[in-house]
């Protein structure tokens, strides 16, 4: 307690995409301490480790207090606003006249509050005239964002939290929710309905561990299972008919396509036993409420999108949609994932728009009161295209806000050569010390969460305010009002003229959420945000108060011009890099613990947290392994892929299955040794599994 608080007001938390409540306690306008907030219908008093901890992150000696820039003998020295903004300027316009305007690209964030994320997106766009900008969103949730759209017409994830109480039967596919979301983990600890909970996940995670049934599948076989389970469900009859028919498009496409994935070819491919896929099928059968839940270890794969489907199918067929207690349900990762999703202006116009619909650029147009003719008329290139046209030289200048690729992204020594190409680099963030900070040759002071005000939206679509209760250190400044000041100086102000704080913001974005499924209109400001405990999207003006709907499709109706969802299918393909004689194990990454956020960034920065989690890398492996290559617990080993390698401590465990060895994605080294394969509909980078050895010298 650093003093004695003496008032309290609630924001949302700014990590994961849970969106807990916390009430910050106050003194004279500066939170001194923090507490879950017993009232809010997402957390019900409860944060998890990191959530406690939020305050004391922004208090760090890290923190980037003034604007940096490289000095003729590479080092970054301060400099002031003035100057910095001029820099920004003038480096990115001279690039810009020597290569054309496509050869400026940005890179942000699934951390940003929507309304800054907004005003980027507008900025780089409509203002610089940049056509290719895309978020770290692209590493956890494009795979559903695709999925959805082709399957329901919209990116719409159907669910509530109320949902994990409500089934009698719990899904989790490629999902570790008791580390990655511990809040909807108790959420389903709650539930009174005694429910089956089935685990489909390669490891033995902390969740299988509580499940009822864990299928333990060999990596990136899930598609194959999901099939073979359909495959049953249809031959058994154990399907819905009667919502198919009035519904859905392509079924009995589909129930062909699964024919040849009998218990045979499913047996072999997953490693599973015959009798554990026929009782998993049964499991979905005997349900009367099943959910179907999913996560990174979907979506981190070269075939998500279809993995994804895979799970809708099974929703669909089942009836297992629009009611509550059932749904095919992605679990965003990132705090406003998906705010990012909607209203980041990066591969959607504002407001879930298309950049190709000559309508809805007119629409956008006439709201913001801008030309059209400086909306692109096309999509960005996606985070690997960015990356990819850097390696070719066709982006000469980046600017990255509120994330690290140099730690993050895939194949990570590669990535490193890649940012080394660039004329300029720009890093914003509200530390100078992250991996990629250290490489920019203009660094821009961000102030923090809690710093600041915005809205985010949470993974069951409800939308939640942030306010400022600390001060920004030194010369920071928040991230919208930095997007102003650079407004300012490229000469664009007058566009933004109404952009004057995060409130009027989010009443542009509300006019451009109007008709959209996300139609917010019927949200007056953020007080009203507040004063509901958040508030769900769509929640339009045209539809009565009693009548905003709680769980998307309850009347059947889908997105799809022709109102139906449709059954997407594909053939699986075998792992993109199999183990051999060689590299013989298969690395499987992801989250370690609930203590850590991503890179550690801001984790790092706190005592508490860094005890609640091992400092140094580590790896598992299995005893049986370990025993044929002489490897005792807490041996170092050096772990080795075609494209780096890594010491790491030896954590001996079955968790992991023979064959396989597992290493948390936080450290920064775990990105030398992942493979840079994408799936070919989102371009989400394949995180989960590679090949690799295990070296004891
Ligand atoms: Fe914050 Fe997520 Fe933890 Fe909730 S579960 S306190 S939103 S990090």
């Amino acid at each position: 307690v650093r003093s004695r608080p003496t008032d309290t007001t609630d924001m949302v938390c700014g990590y994961c995409s849970t969106g807990c409540s916390l009430k910050v306690h106050l003194k004279d306008g500066e939170a001194v301490n923090l507490s879950p907030n017993p009232d809010y219908p997402v957390n019900l008093g409860m944060a998890c480790p990191k959530g406690w901890e939020a305050l004391t992150v922004l208090d760090s000696p890290d923190r980037a207090t003034t604007p940096l820039r490289k000095n003729a003998s590479g080092r970054l020295e301060p400099v002031d606003w003035d100057v910095a903004a001029s820099t920004f300027v003038d480096r990115f316009r001279a690039i810009q006249q020597q290569h054309g305007p496509d050869s400026v690209a940005f890179l942000s964030t699934g951390q940003m509050p929507t309304e800054e994320m907004a005003f980027l997106g507008a900025f780089a766009k409509f203002g610089m005239g940049l056509l290719h900008g895309d978020g770290n969103t692209r590493q956890c949730m494009a795979t559903s964002v695709v999925a959805y759209k082709q399957a329901f017409g919209f990116d719409a994830p159907p669910y509530t939290y109320q949902d994990f109480e409500d089934s009698d039967t719990i899904v989790l596919i490629g999902s570790n929710l008791c580390l990655a979301h511990p809040i909807m983990w108790e959420r389903v600890m709650r539930n009174p309905n005694d429910p089956r909970i089935v685990v489909v996940d390669p490891r033995m995670t902390e969740t299988a561990m509580n499940a009822t049934q864990h299928l333990a599948i060999a990596p990136k076989s899930d598609q194959s299972l999901l099939y073979g389970v359909a495959r049953i469900l249809i031959e058994k009859g154990w399907i819905d008919r009667d919502f198919i028919d009035a519904h859905t498009n392509d079924f009995d496409a589909f129930a062909e396509f699964v024919q040849p994935f009998t218990l045979d070819r499913v047996t072999q491919e997953t490693g599973l036993a015959a009798d554990a896929i026929e009782e998993f099928a049964r499991t979905i059968h005997k349900g009367r409420r099943v959910s179907f839940w999913w996560t990174m270890g979907v979506n981190q794969s070269y075939q998500g999108v279809r993995t994804a489907q895979a799970i809708i199918n099974l929703a669909l067929m089942t009836g297992n949609i629009g009611c509550p207690g059932t749904g095919a349900n992605s679990i965003t990762g990132q705090c406003n994932a998906m705010g990012s999703r909607l209203f980041s202006n990066t591969t959607n116009l504002l407001g879930g728009h298309d950049f190709a619909n000559a309508e809805h650029r007119q629409k956008i147009a006439g709201i913001l009161g801008i030309p059209e003719t400086v909306i692109p008329t096309e999509n960005s290139w996606a985070y690997n295209e960015i990356m990819e046209g850097i390696l070719r030289g066709r982006i000469c200048g980046l600017w990255v806000i509120c994330t690290n690729p140099a730690h993050s992204w895939i194949n990570q020594n590669l990535a490193r050569d890649i940012l080394d190409r660039l004329d300029f680099l720009v890093v914003q963030d509200m530390y100078h010390s992250t991996e990629t900070a250290r490489e920019a040759d203009l660094v821009l002071p961000a102030a923090a969460w809690g710093e600041k005000e915005g809205t985010f939206i949470n993974s069951e679509r409800r939308i939640g305010v942030l306010k400022k209760v600390h001060r920004a250190p030194g010369q920071a400044l928040s991230d919208f009002n930095i997007f102003r000041l650079l407004a300012s100086y490229w000469g664009c102000e007058n566009m933004f003229r109404n952009w004057t704080s995060p409130e009027a913001v989010f009443q542009i974005l509300k006019q451009c959420s109007a008709g959209q499924p996300c139609d917010i209109t019927g949200i007056h400001d953020y007080r009203m945000i507040d004063e509901r405990g958040g508030i769900q999207w769509p929640y339009s003006s045209q539809v009565p108060d009693d009548r905003q709907q709680r769980v998307l499709f309850e009347d059947g109706k889908f997105y799809h011009p022709d109102q139906r969802a449709k059954f997407l299918f594909e053939e699986p393909r075998p792992l993109s890099e199999a183990p051999g004689r060689e590299f013989d194990f298969i690395l499987l990454t992801g989250r370690g613990s609930a203590s850590q956020w991503h890179t550690q960034t801001r984790t790092k920065n706190s005592a508490v947290l860094r005890k609640l989690y091992p400092e140094h890398p580590f790896v598992e492996v299995n005893p049986a392994d370990a025993r044929r290559l002489g490897i005792r617990p807490n041996d170092w080993i050096t772990v080795r892929s075609q494209r780096g390698q890594m010491r790491a401590m030896a954590f001996l465990t079955p968790a992991v299955s023979p064959g396989q060895v597992f290493i948390p994605m936080h450290y920064e080294e775990t990105n030398r040794l992942t493979d840079a394969v994408f799936d070919p509909y989102s371009k989400q980078p394949s995180y989960k599994a590679c090949a690799v050895q295990l070296v004891t010298a």
